[in-house]
């Protein structure tokens, strides 16, 4: 069954993030060979709307106002809603990110829809859209149908494949002017608490550290290997705990969850919270110098020693590829 299906584009700091994407990807399935509309929100950002076109998007729907240059949800409840009722669509996907996990289940309740959040993977299966989402901190998954309403879906970052970039897509970009007033609040100025490095959701290359790293230096060399990774840093919450990072590191149960391609947990045990967050990585090397670490069953690579002298050797050799 051909469906329409939006999708809300995120811009980050002057940029696509790549959830936006991946979402196209989703919707493209969920669509059926129906019209897939990406929708571009925020003050000044059509000149994004080519990109999606180029990332899949049949059709791209552009709200801008200055009242949007930040997220709040009154604000961009009242854009996307404006792009619901004039489009109808049969389907919604948003990233699994702060914003599509606070505004998806707001426009949800409003329009009285069927919200899956969290999915990893969207199929076609005995003409029902199946969406598969972790459940249990990751012990489980469960495959989901949508029965009442618009399908509303969440996609968490880094586990739909985009759909390659192509330059001949061509389509449509087209602007709704919608007037964003009442709003409860409106943001003056966001102050970032960690400034550099990339985006520990979406980063590809991930150097984790726990307790084993022993204080706020002992990160110093974990931060050069994720460098010339072109990674990320990332903690456990022992770490985070013992003041030796931000909270913004955070992975887990009650920090992130992240999907990257190679994951490298250095002095963390593994406790299941942690797993919670990281266990859906495609590579995953542990090092740590307890044999019997936890982390080391979930672990694709496990390198039993002393992480102040495992990872400069690799940051090393990195360097000499
Ligand atoms: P530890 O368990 O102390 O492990 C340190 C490891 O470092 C050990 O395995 C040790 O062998 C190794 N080590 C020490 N020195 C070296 C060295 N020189 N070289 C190599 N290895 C070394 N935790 C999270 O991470 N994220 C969460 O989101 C999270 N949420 C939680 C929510 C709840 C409700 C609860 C109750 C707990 C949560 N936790 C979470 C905490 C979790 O249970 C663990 O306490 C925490 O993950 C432990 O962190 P760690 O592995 O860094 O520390």
């Amino acid at each position: 069954m051909a469906r329409k299906v939006l999708t809300l584009a995120e811009v980050r700091d002057g940029s696509l993030r790549n959830v936006s994407f991946e979402a196209i990807a989703a919707a493209k399935t969920i669509a059926e060979g129906g019209e897939v509309v990406s929708v571009l929100v925020g003050d000044q950002v059509a000149a994004h709307a080519n990109e999606l076109i180029y990332r899949g998007a049949d059709r791209v729907v552009v709200v801008e106002h200055p009242n949007l240059t930040f997220y709040t949800s009154d604000g961009y409840s009242q854009a996307v809603k404006a792009v619901i009722d004039k489009e109808q669509p049969e389907g919604i996907v948003f990233g699994h990110t702060a914003l599509g996990k606070d505004l998806s289940p707001k426009l949800a309740i409003k329009l009285d829809a069927g919200l899956v959040s969290d999915v990893i993977a969207v199929e076609e299966a005995g003409g029902n859209i199946v969406f598969t989402r972790p459940i249990y901190s990751g012990k489980a998954f469960e495959k989901k149908i949508v029965t009442s309403g618009i399908l509303f879906a969440t996609v968490r970052p880094n586990n739909i494949a985009p759909l390659e970039r192509d330059e001949s897509r061509t389509g449509s970009v087209e602007t709704l002017a919608v007037e964003i007033k009442d709003l409860r609040a409106i943001i003056k100025e966001v102050v970032r608490k960690t400034a550099e490095g990339v985006d520990l959701t979406e980063a590809k290359v991930i150097v984790a550290g726990g307790r084993g790293v022993k204080s706020a230096e002992g990160f110093q060399p974990l931060k050069e290997l994720a460098e010339v990774l072109g990674g990320a840093v990332g903690a456990s919450r022992g770490a985070c705990d013992a003041g030796y990072c931000d909270y913004s590191l955070q992975i887990g149960q009650t920090g992130k969850v992240v999907t990257p391609d190679l994951y490298i947990a250095c002095g963390i045990s593994g406790a299941i919270q942690h797993l919670a967050g990281m266990s859906n990585s495609k590579v995953i090397v542990a090092i740590n110098k307890d044999p019997e670490a936890n982390i080391f069953k979930v672990a694709d690579y496990g390198i039993v020693g002393d992480l102040f002298e495992v990872v400069p050797l690799l940051t090393e050799e990195f360097k000499k590829l």
